[in-house]
């Protein structure tokens, strides 16, 4: 295995047993099993043991769909910038098609420009007569000709360039999104709410309008998963992303944080505001009766817990999620199915479930 070389003679242990681990699981060895199994067995990063860890703890094998969702999640940013770079080389070669197209066209046209001053040179000949002048126009005409062809050449090579780069700009558009969106729940992944929540923390920053930052993870999910399947579960976190989606407003950012754990990001929006948003939300959740899909069959209910922080200027973006998770695991503590604020809402009371 050609990967495992790039660990050393120790790094080739881990390899082997890489592919050993991958094998045990019943997983196919893909480029990407591999990519994910080796960072696990390195502990490179922390986030992904966790979450590896409790999927090994669950006493089953992981399936193909939650390596796609790990890789999906933790690796696609390697994905991202290998089609952004094979994207970026295709531009390069398309630019290097056209000036060759372009110094062809011009080759061609200072040809012209020769045979032109060659054929005045002879115009202007005393002796001039009419089979000579009948040549000269032949080779006037058949030289315009090449012209012609070479210019309607270079507009249809510049004109295929230029559909060419549009379709590389959508499909590096298309690629972003889709290297930014979580494949289960269609949110936002844990990359754009990193980046978002930078580009709005500044935004607060400068024109001192409120941001404020709620994070969401599902009530005893272990439970319903492990009474219920992980497939159901997944059912579950997709409901929980939509029930979020729907009550945020249009320049909010909902995004799966991790597993079953959400934060939507809210500019220009003020605790209390968020709060009564976060309501909606949780009493949307706790009402709905959940069916399984495969069966028909009635599941009951879920309930999530709420953490809601205010930013505080000139605190740095982790110190903001660090106070939002605090809130949320203040609801967990409280009881869950409830909301938690940084500061005393008048009514807040009436938050709590
Ligand atoms: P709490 O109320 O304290 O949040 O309890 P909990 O059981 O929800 O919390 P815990 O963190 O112990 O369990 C979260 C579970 O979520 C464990 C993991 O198996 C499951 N999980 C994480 N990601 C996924 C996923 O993508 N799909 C499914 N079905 N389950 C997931
Ligand atoms: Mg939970
Ligand atoms: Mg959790």
């Amino acid at each position: 295995m050609l990967t495992s070389e790039f660990y050393g003679p120790a790094g080739k242990v881990l390899g082997y047993r890489t592919i050993d681990q991958i094998v045990r699981q019943d997983l196919p060895v893909s480029p990407q099993n591999y990519e994910v199994w080796l960072s696990y067995a390195s502990r490179s990063m922390p986030d992904l043991v966790q979450e590896m860890d409790v999927l090994l703890g669950g006493g089953r094998p992981i399936t193909g769909a939650e390596m796609e969702d790990l890789y999906d999640r933790f690796f696609s940013t390697t994905q991202l910038s290998t089609q952004v770079m094979e994207t970026g080389s295709r531009i390069a070669r398309e630019i290097t098609e056209a000036l060759d197209a372009l110094g062809n066209a011009g080759a061609t046209a200072q040809r012209y420009s020769t045979t032109l001053s060659t054929a005045a040179q002879t115009l202007d000949s005393p002796s001039i007569d009419r089979t000579l002048l009948k040549g000269l126009i032949q080779l006037l005409a058949s030289s315009t000709q090449e012209m012609v062809q070479q210019n309607q050449a270079l507009t249809q090579k510049l004109s295929r360039s230029s559909d060419e780069m549009q379709n590389l700009r959508k499909t590096l558009h298309q690629a972003r999104a889709e290297a930014l969106t979580d494949c289960l729940t269609g949110v936002a992944n844990r990359k754009l709410f990193d980046e978002t929540l930078k580009s709005r923390r500044e935004e607060a920053e400068d024109s001192g309008s409120p941001l404020t930052l709620l994070f969401c993870d599902i009530d005893h999910f272990k439970r319903f998963n492990d009474t219920w399947g992980h497939q159901t579960g997944d059912q579950v976190i997709k409901f929980v992303a939509a029930a979020l989606g729907k009550h945020a407003l249009p320049d909010h950012l909902v995004a799966r944080y991790g597993g079953e754990e959400f934060a939507v990001i809210m500019p220009r929006t003020t605790l209390e505001d968020a709060a009564r948003i976060a309501e909606a939300m949780r009493s949307s959740i706790e009402a709905k009766r959940l069916v399984r899909r495969a069966t028909n069959e009635s599941i009951g209910t879920v309930t999530a817990s709420f953490g809601c922080a205010l930013y505080i200027s000139g605190e740095p973006a982790s110190d903001l999620v660090a106070r939002a998770d605090a809130l949320l695991y203040a609801s967990k503590r409280g009881g869950r199915n409830r909301i938690s604020t940084d500061q005393t809402l008048p009514g807040a009371g009436q938050f709590a479930a």
